[in-house]
């Protein structure tokens, strides 16, 4: 069923990176952590790796502390962590709800965020939220590490700003300023277990009664993940109307290039950015009590 390959199970970080150094071309050594896309690849035989690197267990790459301004989560952290940590919520209420509506319990149980991030697919669910909260990621290798904005990571469909002697090991973003939120939704055909059709998530300031550092983030309309910009730049600085609020929606649209596939049209998808997009902004900014202007 399978094709042959090495298991390194190493022992700690450093171990671990350095099986991967010996990685002389991209899909050679390739990390393997909660397996959930990784087996599937595997079996379908769309990744033939000469050897797998279990990460899953390593300490000191898995868990979520918030304090000093930001949050910081582990790349080895479950979607069942999310789910069970008692302050997330409060203040990444967007990442929660993608983890709440992540697969069945088994695979959010091993599922990683860096898994997610990493498989690069667009219909990934943690990755809008982790966008549009301004994540950066920390990819560590023998020879050091580095971190670059979530943002440029993603190169096109499945390529990412990843080397393959690197993992990812960190994730971090700053707290919400007061007066902020961020919100999700996940489109699919069943309300569990099921692949996204439109994913969008949406997080904003106010302050003096206009709309700061909105973001929109976009799954499963694109070849990758990708933030609304234009749409965003319109909203920046604005008291947020009904017709601004729609305007921007359509933006969105443009910057979308979906695709016809077995669970929805393209058409049908470019329809949901609009209405979605429209919804959460809508939502958003209701909630942050200055939704009274509207035009
Ligand atoms: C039944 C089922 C339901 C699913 N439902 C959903 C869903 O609702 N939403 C969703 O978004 N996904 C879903 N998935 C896909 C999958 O569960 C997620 O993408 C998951 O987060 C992958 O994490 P993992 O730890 O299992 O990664 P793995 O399968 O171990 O790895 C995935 C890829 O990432 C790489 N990788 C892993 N960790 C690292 C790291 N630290 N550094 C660098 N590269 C790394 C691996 O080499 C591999 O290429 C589902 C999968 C299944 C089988």
């Amino acid at each position: 069923m399978f094709a042959e390959f090495d298991l390194h199970v190493p022992q700690d970080l450093d171990a671990a990176l350095t099986v991967l150094a010996g990685s002389d071309r991209q899909g050679a050594i390739m990390p393997l952590a909660g397996g959930t896309n990784m087996i599937v690849d595997l079996r379908a035989r769309s990744v033939a790796p000469a050897a797998l690197v279990s990460i899953g267990k390593l300490s000191g790459i898995r868990g979520i502390s918030i304090g000093g301004g930001r949050v910081v989560m582990g790349g080895c952290t479950t979607v069942s962590d999310m789910l069970r940590h008692p302050e997330l919520g409060a203040v990444a209420p967007s990442l929660v709800e993608s983890a709440r509506v992540f697969a069945g319990q088994m695979v959010r149980n091993t599922a990683t965020v860096a898994g997610n991030i990493c498989s690069g697919s667009p219909a990934a669910d943690l990755v809008p939220p982790l966008l549009a909260l301004d994540a950066h990621v920390t990819l560590a290798s023998i020879s050091g590490s580095r971190t670059l904005a979530l943002a440029s990571f993603y190169k096109g469909y499945k390529h990412m700003e990843r080397r393959p002697d690197e993992l990812l090991t960190e994730l971090s973003w700053p707290l919400p300023v007061q007066n902020a939120t961020n919100v999700f939704y996940k489109l699919a055909r069943r309300k569990g277990d099921a692949i996204t059709v439109v994913g969008v998530a949406v997080a904003m300031a106010v302050k003096d009664g206009k709309c700061l550092a909105p973001r929109i983030a976009l799954g499963s309309v694109a070849p990758v993940v990708k933030r609304a910009i234009a749409a965003e730049q319109e909203l920046d600085g604005q008291i947020l109307t009904r017709s601004r609020i729609d305007a921007a929606a359509r933006t969105a649209v443009e910057e979308v290039s979906p695709i016809d596939d077995i669970r929805a049209s393209a058409d049908y998808r470019s329809h949901c950015v609009h209405v979605l997009t429209r919804r959460l902004l809508t939502h958003a900014w209701e909630r942050l009590a200055c939704g009274g202007s509207q035009s």
